[in-house]
């Protein structure tokens, strides 16, 4: 007699940790073609991966790499989740927002102990309207995070990383990658801790390549990626590469000119585009394209992982 198949975690959702049926993500994204002269003229042809309607909380690669995270806090039987962030991390934002649609408690250790007291901006107050703790720190403190999650009163919660970035993380990213296999020859994304490429490098095919467009300077990214890559697939996996140079000033800078740059592409393609990561982007493939960095004939897709 055969024996029966192992249970396919995919086929057979175990109701109590899966967390799909509550979240209800759309996988996968769509892709759109635009027509831009700008690309058009150097024979290039882009793509938008529009990762950024995949879930309506969790927009674009938040849901990406804290799915299988979820996955794990609920399978383990975690209270709630704990994780780190500035006071405008889009990370920190999808965490309380998914804690609250799967009944997790959360808390966010927030960079920067001048914040506590203070009125909160319009992405902490979001935070704390899905339910999320905040617990703040000062820099200093922030650094060494190991005993943080104890300190903030989280110390049995399942500890997701600051940028949700970690092994797990790569996983659903290389999904990302997987979706688009066979569709363009280059895809290109915004990097902050680098998760997002480590992960979506390793899931396309391999006569596609990746090229990550750093939002802060600094040049530490690269062993960054490496070591990320190691720990969730063994060592290097999938062809990367960065593009440096479009920091626009460091982190969450957006100067006149890139705020002007989203704008117009964003009436040009009827698309809202998201400043801190995707303008950077968008910004840099123009000025790779106008540079001759792409052969004409070059299909590039670009990742939209977010949302204004
Ligand atoms: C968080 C974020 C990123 C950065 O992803 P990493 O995996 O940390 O490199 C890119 N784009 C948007 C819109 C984000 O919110």
């Amino acid at each position: 007699m055969e024996r029966p198949a192992d249970p396919d975690p995919d086929s057979d959702p175990d109701p109590d940790s899966d967390p799909d049926p509550v979240l209800r993500p759309r996988p996968p994204s769509p892709l759109q073609e635009v027509r831009d002269e700008r690309f058009d003229r150097h024979g290039v042809r882009l793509l938008l991966k529009r990762d950024d309607l995949v879930h309506p909380e969790l927009p674009g690669n938040k849901w990406r790499k804290l799915a299988p995270n979820l996955r794990a806090a609920l399978a383990g039987g975690y209270p709630g989740l704990v994780t780190f962030g500035g006071a405008y991390s889009n990370h920190l934002r999808a965490t309380a927002a998914a804690g609250r649609l799967l009944g997790l408690e959360t808390v966010g250790i927030v960079r920067g102990d001048e914040l506590a007291g203070q009125p909160l901006n319009e992405s902490l107050a979001r935070c704390a309207a899905d339910g999320m703790r905040l617990h703040f720190v000062t820099r200093s403190a922030y650094r060494d995070k190991t005993e943080l999650p104890a300190r903030a009163g989280a110390g049995d919660a399942y500890v997701v990383p600051e940028g949700g970035s970690n092994a797990l993380a790569l996983h659903g990213c290389a999904e990302l990658g997987r979706e688009l296999r066979g569709g363009c020859d280059v895809v290109a994304v915004a990097c902050g801790t680098g998760g997002t490429l480590a992960g979506l490098a390793a899931g396309l095919a391999p006569d596609q390549r990746a090229v990550g467009v750093p939002v802060v300077g600094g040049g530490f990214l690269e062993a960054e990626i490496r070591s990320l890559q190691a720990a969730a697939f063994g060592g290097p996996a999938g062809d990367w590469s960065l593009a440096e140079g479009y920091a626009h000033g460091g982190y969450a800078r957006v100067p006149r000119e890139l705020a002007a740059f989203a704008a117009d592409f964003g009436s040009r393609h009827g698309l809202p585009v998201e400043r801190i990561y995707v303008a950077k982007l968008l910004w840099a493939l123009l000025d790779l394209t106008g540079a001759g960095a792409f052969p004409r004939g070059t299909t590039l897709t670009a990742v939209v992982t977010g949302r204004p």
